[in-house]
C-alpha cells in the first residue's frame, strides 16, 4: 500500500454493509462473514466510527486469530475528538495498533486544512506507533488532488467505477489521473464503490474488472452482505464465473434507499447527504413535509441514516 509497508489483498472488504446503516447483520454473523473472507485471502477491511461495527470486527478477529490491515476513518478535525475517535477505536477493537486512520470524506485542501488538527493529532499517534498510517476518505477529485499538498498523508480513498457514480467535482478519468499522480509519489490507493454504491448491479462483472485492471489501485473497497455475495465477488475478481444458484439469486437484488412513513420533516438528512440527494417535499393534501430523495444522485451509502432523530432511513 504505497510507503506504508502495509501488505494488502487487491480485494477489501467493505464493511458498511454489515453496519446497522444497512444490512445490520448480528455482529457474530458479521463476524463469520469476515473470517469467511480472510480465509479466502481478503485481509484488508474497511470500516469507520460512523458505520457502527467494531463490534463485528473485534470477534472476527478473535475468530481468526491474527490481524487484518484494517482502516477506520472519524470526522474529527480537533485534537480532543481525534483522541477520542482513536481511543474508541483501539477499546472497541481490542487492539493496540489501529493500521489505517482516515479523515472522514475530505473535499479540498480547504477542509483538510480544517481538519489539520486532528490530521497532526494522528501523525504523533503513528510517531508513538499507535497507528501505523493516515490518510484521507473522499468523494472529490479535489481531494485527492489535495494529497499531495499534505506530506503527513500516506493513504487516499477515493470513489473510483467506471461510470464515476458519486465521484461530486470531475470525470472517472480526471479522478484516475488524479490518483495516478498521488500513487506515483508514494501514497497508498484504494478505491471505494467499485458498483457505483450498487447502480452497477446489473453489470458486476464488467464493474470489478473495470478497478482490477487500473494499475496504481493498490485495493478496492467492495461492500459484501453475505457469503453469495462473497462468493459471487472472489469468482467475478479471478475472472470465473460464480455457479448460476448464485448468480440467480443476486441478480434480482436491486438496493434502494427506504424512508419510513413516519418521516417528521425536520430536513437533518438532507444536510447529511454528501451527494446532495435528498430534498424535502410537500405530502400531497396534508401539508407536511417529508424527505425524498433524487435516486440518480443517491450512491447508495446510508450515512443518511446516522442523521435521523426518527430512524426513518435505511438502505435495503
Ligand atoms: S441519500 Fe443517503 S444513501 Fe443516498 S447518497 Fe445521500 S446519504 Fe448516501
Ligand atoms: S432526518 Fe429523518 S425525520 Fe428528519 S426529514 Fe430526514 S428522514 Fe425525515
Amino acid at each position: 500500500m504505497g510507503e506504508t509497508g502495509l501488505i494488502v489483498s487487491r480485494l477489501c472488504f467493505g464493511t458498511l454493509t454489515l453496519s446497522p446503516l444497512q444490512a445490520a447483520l448480528p455482529p457474530e454473523e458479521g463476524a463469520e462473514l469476515l473470517s469467511e473472507a480472510y480465509s479466502n485471502g481478503i485481509n484488508f477491511w474497511d470500516t469507520a466510527e460512523l458505520y457502527a461495527n467494531y463490534d463485528s470486527l473485534r470477534l472476527a478477529i478473535k475468530k481468526i486469530g491474527k490481524l487484518p490491515v484494517l482502516t477506520t476513518k472519524t470526522y474529527a478535525y480537533t485534537r480532543e475528538g481525534a483522541r477520542s475517535s482513536l481511543e474508541k477505536a483501539r477499546r472497541e477493537l481490542d487492539l493496540d495498533v489501529i493500521p489505517i486512520f482516515l479523515l472522514h470524506e475530505q473535499e479540498s485542501s480547504l477542509t483538510l486544512q480544517g481538519h489539520k488538527e486532528a490530521l497532526d493529532f494522528f501523525c504523533e499517534a503513528k510517531v508513538r506507533g499507535i497507528i501505523s498510517a493516515v490518510g484521507i476518505s473522499c468523494h472529490t477529485v479535489a481531494a485527492v488532488r489535495a494529497a499531495l499538498q499534505f506530506e503527513e498523508i500516506d493513504v487516499v480513498h477515493p470513489i473510483i467505477n467506471y461510470k464515476g457514480i458519486g465521484i461530486k467535482d470531475g470525470t472517472i478519468d480526471e479522478m484516475l489521473e488524479a490518483t495516478e499522480r498521488i500513487a506515483a509519489a508514494g501514497i497508498g490507493v484504494y478505491g471505494m464503490k467499485p458498483l457505483g454504491g450498487g447502480h452497477l448491479l446489473a453489470d458486476v462483472e464488467k464493474a470489478i474488472h473495470f478497478v482490477k485492471n487500473i494499475e496504481h489501485l493498490h485495493s478496492f473497497a467492495i461492500g459484501i452482505a453475505s457469503s453469495e455475495e462473497l462468493e459471487a465477488d472472489l469468482h467475478y475478481f479471478r475472472g470465473t464465473k460464480p455457479p448460476r444458484a448464485i448468480e440467480e439469486k443476486l441478480a434480482g437484488k436491486k438496493r434502494r434507499l427506504q424512508i419510513e412513513d413516519w418521516c417528521a420533516g425536520c430536513g437533518a438528512c438532507v444536510q447529511s447527504c454528501p451527494q446532495g440527494a435528498l430534498y424535502l417535499e410537500e405530502t400531497a393534501g396534508a401539508g407536511q413535509l417529508r424527505a425524498a430523495v433524487k435516486a440518480s444522485r443517491c450512491i447508495l451509502c446510508g450515512y443518511c441514516g446516522s442523521s435521523c432523530p426518527e430512524f426513518c432511513l435505511k438502505i435495503f
